[in-house]
């Protein structure tokens, strides 16, 4: 129950931005709101075509964008390009292994000292979230004996 009063409300805002309501649009909708953490375009693509055979990328595309401006999605950016997460899912930092891929993840409260570090000798204030952090994950650095 509590899911559809959800996905109602974001139609509306897609509505209001003058956007028709089609099924294809329905179906991008009730993806992201499954979605635990985050997911490419492509991806999203992907599974609406299994509900929806012949859906158009690009329409999964626009629709994503505006779901963005009406501030349902946030996007991030890793290696691999951009992917989209729910909002309230986006304020922590992710730390990608450059050797195996794995993935990590830091909170907002963990990141609060470098971003006082980096505004206090910068004056610039850092959106750590934006961009993941590439590195060596633990498992990789023990394999190449460091
Ligand atoms: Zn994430
Ligand atoms: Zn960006
Ligand atoms: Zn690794």
């Amino acid at each position: 129950v509590g899911s559809s009063v959800v996905i109602d409300d974001i139609l509306d805002s897609l509505r209001r931005r003058g956007l028709r309501m089609t099924p294809q649009r329905r179906a991008i909708v009730t993806e992201i709101l499954e979605l635990h953490g985050h997911i490419s375009a492509g991806e999203v693509a992907e599974r609406v075509q299994k509900r929806i055979p012949g859906v158009n990328a690009s329409t999964v595309y626009r629709t994503l964008a505006l779901l963005e401006d009406v501030g349902v999605l946030s996007h991030a950016h890793f290696e691999r390009g951009v992917e989209y997460h729910r909002s309230e899912d986006a304020s922590h930092v992710h730390l990608v292994c450059a050797h195996c891929g794995a993935h990590d993840s830091l909170t907002t409260a963990e990141i609060k000292p470098l971003e006082r570090l980096v505004r206090k000798h910068h004056g610039f204030l850092p959106d750590l979230t934006h961009f993941a952090i590439s590195g060596t994950c633990r498992n990789c650095q023990t394999r190449a004996g460091g």
